[in-house]
C-alpha cells in the first residue's frame, strides 16, 4: 500500500482493532459513497510557465464525506483499489473529467486547446474493459483523444511492462497522450524508458520542493529535463509553490507546470473566473 501523504487526515486510530473496525467502516462508506454519489471532481490548472496561460487541467478526485467533509484521495483510493471499486469509480471519474473539460472547450471557444489529466490506477490498466470504456467515452462526450492525457506511475510498470506496452500503443491510436506522473520516485525506468510509447514525464513534487535545500535536488531536476527533452517528452513539473521554484524551473528549461503558486485544485465552478482570464500569474 502507498505510504499516506502529508496532506492525509488521520482517520486511524493507531490502536490496530480500533483501526480495522475504522477500515471496516470505510469500507462499507465507500460502497455507500458510490451509490449517493458523494464523490467530486477537483481541477488543477496546468500553465505554461512562461506566459501563465492556462493549458490544461489535473483532474483530482475527493470524497464529499457526510460527517468528515472533504476526504483527500489518499484515504479512500488504497481501499478502494484493494476492494475492487476503484473500478466503478475509475470509470466515472474519466468520463466526469472529460464532459467538464468539453463543457469548458463550448463555453471559451478560443481555448478549445485545453488538455484533462486523469490519473489512472493500475487495477484499471489490468481491467479487460478498460480500452473500449475508454472510447465510449470519447464516443459519448464527443472528446477528441488529443485532449486527454492519461497519468500512470513508474511503478504501475514494474510488472506487466509488455501488456502495458501494447495498451500505451492502444491508447496513442486514439491520441490519447500518456504520462509518467511522480517520474524520479519509483523503480527506475531508465532502461526501458525509451521503449514507452508516452509523451510526457511529470516531475515529482518532492525534487520541485527541494531544489533550493541541495545541489543534489537540482541536479536530479536538471538530469530530469535533460532526459525528457533527448526522448522527445514533454516535462511538467509538479507542487510549485513558490517564485524561487518558478523562476528556477524556467531557468532550467522547463516549459509547464503545476502547483499552489499559480491554483490549488478546485471545485469545477471556480474554474471558468481562470478561463475568463485565460492566464495566471
Ligand atoms: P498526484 O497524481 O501526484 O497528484 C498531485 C497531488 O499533489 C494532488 O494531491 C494535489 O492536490 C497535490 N498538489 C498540487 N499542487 C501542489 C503543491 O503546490 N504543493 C503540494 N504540497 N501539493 C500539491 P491529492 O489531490 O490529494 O491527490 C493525491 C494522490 O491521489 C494523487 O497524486 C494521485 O496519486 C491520487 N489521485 C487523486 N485523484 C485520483 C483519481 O482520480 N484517480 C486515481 N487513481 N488516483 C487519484
Ligand atoms: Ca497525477
Ligand atoms: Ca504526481
Ligand atoms: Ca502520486
Amino acid at each position: 500500500a502507498k505510504a499516506q501523504g502529508k496532506n492525509c487526515y488521520a482517520l486511524f486510530d493507531p490502536d490496530f482493532h480500533t483501526r480495522v473496525v475504522h477500515r471496516m467502516q470505510l469500507e462499507h462508506e465507500l460502497r455507500q459513497a458510490i451509490v449517493h454519489e458523494q464523490f467530486t471532481l477537483y481541477y488543477q490548472p496546468v500553465v505554461n510557465l512562461s506566459t501563465g496561460d492556462i493549458t490544461g487541467f489535473e483532474a483530482l478526485v475527493r470524497w464529499k464525506h457526510p460527517e468528515l467533509g472533504l476526504v483527500p484521495p489518499c484515504d479512500f483510493i488504497p481501499i478502494a483499489e484493494e476492494t475492487g471499486l476503484i473500478i466503478g469509480l475509475s470509470r466515472w471519474i474519466l468520463r466526469t473529467a472529460c464532459e467538464q473539460l468539453q463543457v469548458w472547450r463550448q463555453q471559451f471557444p478560443t481555448l478549445s486547446h485545453l488538455r484533462m489529466n486523469v490519473n489512472l490506477s493500475v487495477e484499471q490498466l489490468n481491467h479487460q474493459g478498460f480500452l473500449s470504456e475508454v472510447e465510449q467515452v470519447l464516443h459519448q462526450t464527443g472528446l477528441d483523444g488529443q485532449h486527454l492525457t492519461l497519468e500512470i506511475t513508474e511503478t504501475m510498470l514494474i510488472s506487466n511492462t509488455e501488456a502495458i506496452i501494447e495498451l500505451i500503443n492502444q491508447l496513442q491510436s486514439l491520441n490519447i497522450r500518456v504520462a509518467i506522473d511522480d517520474f524520479g520516485t519509483g523503480y527506475s525506468s531508465l532502461s526501458y524508458l525509451h521503449r514507452l510509447p508516452i509523451n510526457s514525464l511529470k516531475v515529482d513534487k518532492s525534487f520541485t520542493q527541494q531544489m533550493h535545500q541541495d545541489q543534489i535536488n537540482r541536479d536530479i531536476v536538471v538530469t530530469i529535463l535533460t532526459l525528457t527533452e533527448r526522448l522527445g517528452l514533454q516535462a511538467v513539473a509538479e507542487g510549485i509553490e513558490t517564485a524561487d521554484q518558478l523562476a528556477l524551473l524556467k531557468a532550467m528549461g522547463c516549459k509547464q507546470g503545476q502547483g499552489y503558486y499559480f491554483a490549488r485544485p478546485l471545485p469545477a465552478h471556480e474554474i471558468p473566473p481562470l478561463l475568463a482570464r485565460g492566464t495566471i500569474s
